[in-house]
């Protein structure tokens, strides 16, 4: 029947999205500690590792190389997170609830499976995992991709940046001893009590925080990689529901798209979705004609 169609949904725009207060301040923060890595692995840390090494021109060429392409892939998956529509946009939503669809009455229409409404974003996303402060937008079926991309090419970074902190750090600190180690560990302290100058603190509470956001960001890409290969939101894993899981390859095309294989490799590379993000396949869709 004709009527039982209706358009929901404007074209995507970010006018009348809202920041919380701790949306800005986490928004603020990501963006700042993403350039202040970048600008010390770039302007402190590379001069001295050359230095320190007397490491040739091609060796150069080739850290730079990596964290302008590291640099470039966490902001590019960020822009991407960020501007990406969550939202079902303009696709047709049936008016007549449907098994698994709820109305949701902030947006005055029906919602489909694996939907949820965000207060913050205005709007239903489709297969919503999250609402991220850290980048100001939500996370769902559109841009999942891109954030555990944004995720992984932080935490290669903030590797890299360990890598080449350590050895700077103890390089400033001096020889391995149990002082050295509580000034690098409280550098606050050690500073007040006039242990370490103001340059040898800032050193050390960038390697802290960089060994601490490793941790961090290992523990957060762990956690979303196990909800693709399950086939899961963060919904669904606290609340048991398997109902999506289709083998891990489908699982892993359900989230990085066809183009899978090398999609990760950068966020422009075009790598289109299997579904639309409203109507899902089943493990028992899948398992149905087996039967037969
Ligand atoms: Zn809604
Ligand atoms: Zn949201």
């Amino acid at each position: 029947m004709d009527g039982t169609f209706k358009i929901v949904g404007e074209p995507f725009t970010r006018e009348g999205q809202l920041m919380t207060p701790t949306d800005t301040f986490a928004f603020c923060f990501t963006l700042s500690i993403i350039h202040v890595i970048a600008c010390f692995g770039l302007f402190v840390l590379l001069p001295w590792v050359v230095d320190e090494y007397k490491i040739g021109l091609t060796k150069k060429i080739l850290h730079i190389s990596a964290v302008i392409f590291l640099y470039s892939n966490v902001m590019m998956n960020f822009w991407k997170v960020l501007t990406t529509d969550t939202s079902s946009g303009s696709a047709v939503l049936p008016i007549f609830l449907q098994p698994g669809w709820k109305f949701c009455a902030s947006c005055e229409a029906n919602s489909p499976p694996r939907a949820f409404h965000c207060h913050i974003c205005r709007h239903c996303v489709l297969k919503r995992d999250h609402h991220c402060p850290f980048t100001g937008n939500c996370i769902g079926n559109t841009n999942y991709r891109f954030y555990i991309q944004m995720i992984f090419y932080f935490w290669v970074a903030s590797v890299y940046a360990n890598i080449m902190t350590f050895a700077f750090t103890w390089s400033i600190l001096g020889e391995f001893s149990l002082y050295n180690l509580f000034r690098l560990v409280l550098p606050l302290l050690s500073c007040l009590l006039g242990q370490t100058d103001l340059y040898t603190f800032a050193v050390c509470v960038l390697s802290i925080m960089s060994i601490v956001g490793c941790m961090l960001l290992v523990a957060l890409l762990s956690f979303h990689l196990g909800n693709v290969v399950r086939g899961q939101t963060t919904f669904e894993r606290s609340h048991r529901v398997h109902t999506y899981g289709l083998g891990l390859e489908q699982n892993i095309k359900s989230v990085f798209g066809e183009r899978w294989r090398y999609a990760w490799l950068f966020p422009s590379i075009n790598s289109p979705l299997p579904g639309d993000g409203i109507t899902f396949l089943t493990k028992e869709s899948l398992e149905k004609p087996k039967d037969l």
